[in-house]
């Protein structure tokens, strides 16, 4: 098995770092980075942009088939679409984390989003982040790492990133969104936020991203040199 072919299953909570540290895996490797929090991200923004309240589960179902989403990679940059839109960093607020939670949680938006998750591990090469990808979308991914941090580490790295982008929130607010979110992520029915028995638990606190992505390139190598 040759390192740029293996598949990198990358679970976690929240403001662990995971797309970050994916990123400079994907570009230290040359595997592609899939991002798949942004499908659910996605889903959500068409839901908040129609006016459909993120527990209308019957009203988000009924909209499914309206959206289209594709993803396409440039230079290994993840883009992604919405009905023909590219929708950027509009799936970067708080209001569509909190739709991506709320709609993440049916069972019909994961079947919606399945196959397209699916089908780009497929080829191998990859490294994609999300919560049930060592789970259900890649249950035989090579390598499968759930990566965590603390609480208040998560929060205060997710707040650093938002003051970055300027947007306009306090670290209490980043705070407690992350709290609801590992708890709507956790206890939901369909696809809960859980390490995969066979995953390498990783707690980055005190990690800077290089050091993150160095820790998974050595699972990676390891793994290689163990099958070749
Ligand atoms: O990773 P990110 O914060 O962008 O994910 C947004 C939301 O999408 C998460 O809160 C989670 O509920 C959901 N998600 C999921 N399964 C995935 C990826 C994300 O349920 N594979």
């Amino acid at each position: 098995m040759k390192l740029e072919k293996l598949r990198v299953a990358l679970d976690g909570p929240g403001g662990a770092g995971k797309s970050t540290v994916a990123k400079a895996v994907a570009a230290k490797t040359g595997l592609i980075y899939v991002d798949t929090g942004s499908l659910y991200r996605t889903v959500g923004l068409y839901m908040a942009r129609h006016g459909i309240d993120a527990y209308d589960v019957e009203g988000i179902i009924a909209a499914l088939p309206q959206v289209d989403i594709k993803l396409t990679y440039e230079d290994g940059k993840q883009c992604v679409s919405l009905c023909g839109e590219q929708i950027g960093d509009k799936i970067r607020t708080e209001e569509a984390s909190y739709y991506a939670s709320a709609v993440s949680k049916i069972p019909e938006v994961r079947a919606f989003l399945l196959d397209m998750q699916r089908s780009l591990g497929d080829a191998g090469g990859v490294i994609m982040d999300g919560r049930d990808i060592g789970t259900v979308i890649m249950p035989d991914a090579e390598i499968k790492v759930f990566m965590t941090a603390t609480v208040e580490e998560r929060a205060r790295r997710r707040f650093r990133e938002q003051q970055e982008k300027g947007i306009d929130v306090t670290f209490e607010d980043v705070l407690s969104s992350i709290i609801a979110r590992d708890k709507q992520d956790s206890e939901r029915e369909a696809a809960p936020l859980k390490a995969a028995d066979d995953a390498i638990i990783f707690v980055n606190d005190g990690h800077t991203v290089e050091t993150s992505a160095e820790h998974i390139i050595g699972l990676m190598q390891e793994y290689v040199a163990k099958n070749s």
